[in-house]
């Protein structure tokens, strides 16, 4: 390497390290590290996002050009969609010919996969909050012809007021109206069937925006049952169950969700792109204005009286229920404590505790084999690893 090739690289670094101080790693990437940093000057608090684009034994001069390009094409994205709500804004941005540091606001609630699995299972209204907002999201980039490609809990972040920021536009792309792409990326549990089909056939036709669609189904479904539709242990058999659409509503989870939730994911979760919602039929779903159109309604005798009839048979259904219901004793608690909601989740939220990951892989898994999964040690030992990455090294 010459003299005059050291200097771009050593500047564009420099720079950064001249304004922001470096901390702990928040989260990690296939060829990215995503720290924790504070502004030198004003002491606010910022997440960089670290590409290592540095030539190594690991990948080829190729792979590198690649993964250039593709940052190049993320920050271009990112710039596309700069001031939307939900979305993360990139504040600062530098390029060495050793990495790319991006600059974001920082996030301290971290991933709705976090949240979601420290919660197991969130509410109807919960998962209405998170899903109008994605969904707006959605709406916009479609609009602008932005296909996300890799929509995903781990890449929706919270905010302090517990707002969405979607982020990670590492395999988005804008095309030309009419355009069909036919790349396969993605995450495996999150492919919408056309991806897959587009892996097996060179001939096809092609995917386009309704991508983002499946994964938002596949998101919402998640949410909402705590264990994503399409799961089984061998990724074969799990990318068959996505072609074929075969999924189920049959765990205990689903048992008090409404048939109007239900509904939209089946509209979403549908597997001729032509036929499946786009983000505009989904926000039009009864499933958001339900409680909306309710308040802004005139008085009317009968809807009162409806309402009062309602009530009258909700009161009956809950007794009756209630009298069905198991009565929850010591010896119920001794021998099947699994089968006691709050107990059960307390349980899964322990499991991510001591285990790290996710804990409800759906039906077709056996709890058991939470027990066969890595420890969190090996979690832990990944971590100290990464605080030996560039950025402590440089
Ligand atoms: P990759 O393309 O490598 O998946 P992401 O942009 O998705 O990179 O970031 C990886 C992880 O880093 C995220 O899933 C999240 O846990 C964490 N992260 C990313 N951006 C932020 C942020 N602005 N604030 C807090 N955490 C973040
Ligand atoms: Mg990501």
């Amino acid at each position: 390497m010459t003299k005059e090739d050291e200097i771009p690289d050593w500047v564009g670094a420099q720079e950064f390290y001249d304004k922001y101080e470096p901390k702990e790693i928040l989260g990690r990437g296939v060829s990215s590290v995503v720290r924790r940093c504070v502004d030198k000057r004003t002491s606010q608090e910022y997440a960089v996002k670290v590409i290592d684009i540095t030539p190594s034994d690991k990948m080829t001069p190729q792979e590198i050009e690649e993964i250039r390009e593709a940052t190049v094409k993320e920050i271009d994205i990112l710039k596309k969609v700069f001031g939307q709500d939900n979305i993360i804004q990139l504040k600062d941005c530098y390029e060495s010919k050793a990495f790319f540091f991006l600059v974001f606001d920082l996030m301290k609630r971290g991933e709705l996969f976090d949240y979601l699995t420290e919660k197991v299972t969130l509410s109807e209204k919960e998962t209405r909050k998170i899903m109008r907002a994605l969904l707006e999201v959605v709406q916009f980039l479609h609009s602008q012809n932005i296909v996300h490609r890799d929509l995903k809990p781990e890449n929706i972040l919270l905010d302090d007021e517990m707002n969405i920021k979607l982020t990670d536009f590492g395999f988005s792309v804008q095309i030309q109206p009419g355009q069909r792409l036919n790349e396969v990326c993605g995450t495996p549990g999150y492919l919408a069937p056309e991806i897959i089909e587009c892996s097996m056939d060179p001939n096809h036709i092609g995917y386009a925006t309704a991508v983002d669609i499946w994964s938002s189904g596949v998101i919402m479904y998640t949410l909402l049952a705590g264990s994503p539709p399409f799961w089984h242990r061998k990724q074969m058999l799990m990318l068959r169950m996505i072609l074929a659409g075969k999924y189920d509503f049959s765990s205990p989870e689903w048992e008090d969700r409404s048939d109007t939730v239900k509904d939209l994911i089946s509209r979403m979760l549908v597997v001729d792109p032509r036929q499946r919602y786009t983000a505009s039929d989904a926000l039009n779903h009864p499933f958001f204005s339900q409680y909306v159109v309710a308040e802004v309604r005139q008085f009317s005798p009968y809807r009162r009286f409806k309402v009062i009839c309602m009530t009258v048979l909700a009161t009956m259904r809950i007794y009756c229920n209630y009298r069905r219901a198991k009565p929850v004793t010591k010896e119920v608690i001794k021998s099947d404590p699994y089968a006691v909601k709050p107990i059960r989740k307390l349980i899964d939220a322990c499991a991510f505790k001591i285990y790290g990951h996710w804990v409800k892989k759906g039906q077709t898994q056996n709890r058991a084999a939470l027990f066969e999964n890595t420890p969190k040690a090996i979690l832990l030992s990944i971590t100290a690893e990464a605080d030996e990455s560039p950025l402590h090294t440089w």
